[in-house]
């Protein structure tokens, strides 16, 4: 038989759940942020990032899964526009896998020398588009596990090419992502997949991925890494950063 807590036994019903309730209003106090306070106001910054981005996406130009990987690759350390004016001669030069992993590195190099790290990026797509070949019949694979098991594919970009290519649910932790995360007051977290599992927590899942382009969107056009354009801003009430700097709390 379970024991009663002696302290509590004798207490009146009534008298015991105002207790609680002062409880609960003391840990609101101290940790206001917690739980679902913090989640109904993610969904709140996720509707106005919504109607402030209604273009949020991929801006990268691709037609399959294998020019999304190519594509998202070169984009690390280079801007979209500069990938998208690259791709078109790439993607007519090696249009399938096989292309890439029978081409000389120094090929792929020529033609994307433009978005920097070159050399790198080169050899990445090279050996990404091999053991596309050897592994997965020179198909992109879908599964998370397959995707990062090729050469210069981390989580962040997994991420995107499942969400971009096949439209499964994922949250891409980019740079723009781990900074408006932590300045809005979303995650205590810096590392990228602590932050990933905190959003997948306080979002639905069919909203993970525009979630993540939103964000990547506000940090591209208003929340600048150098100086958040604040006066420009949608989130202020909802932001810690802004709340902290503007004496608001
Ligand atoms: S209020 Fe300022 S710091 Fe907060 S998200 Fe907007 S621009 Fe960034």
């Amino acid at each position: 038989m379970a024991r009663k807590n002696p302290a509590f036994s004798e207490e009146d019903p009534l008298a015991r759940a105002s207790r609680v309730l002062k409880i609960m209003d003391r840990l609101d106090e101290r940790h206001p942020d917690a739980g679902l306070a913090r989640a109904s106001r993610v969904l709140k910054i996720m509707d106005r990032l919504d109607e402030r981005h209604p273009d949020a996406g991929v801006a990268l130009e691709y037609r399959d899964p294998l020019q999304l990987l190519v594509a998202t690759i070169l984009s690390a350390q280079c801007t979209d526009e500069r990938v998208n004016q690259v791709t078109p001669v790439l993607f007519e030069r090696f249009p399938d896998a096989g292309a890439y992993a029978a081409a000389g590195v120094e090929e792929i190099e020529e033609i994307i020398h433009s978005t920097g790290f070159f050399r790198q990026k080169a050899k990445s797509i090279k050996g990404a588009a091999a053991v596309i070949m050897e592994r997965f019949a020179g198909e992109v694979p879908q599964e998370m596990a397959d995707l990062t098991s090729l050469p210069g594919i981390g989580r962040k970009t997994a991420n995107v090419i499942r969400g971009g290519a096949w439209g499964f649910p994922g949250i891409t932790v980019d740079t723009h992502v781990k900074r408006l995360s932590g300045r809005l007051g979303i995650t205590d977290h810096t590392d990228p997949v602590k932050i990933e599992y905190d959003l997948n927590d306080l979002l639905p899942e069919e909203r993970w991925f525009r979630f993540s382009s939103a964000l990547i969107f506000h940090g591209r056009r208003v929340c600048g890494a150098r100086k958040p354009d604040c006066a420009d801003c949608t989130l202020t009430d909802l932001c810690r950063y802004y709340l902290e700097e503007s004496d608001g709390i």
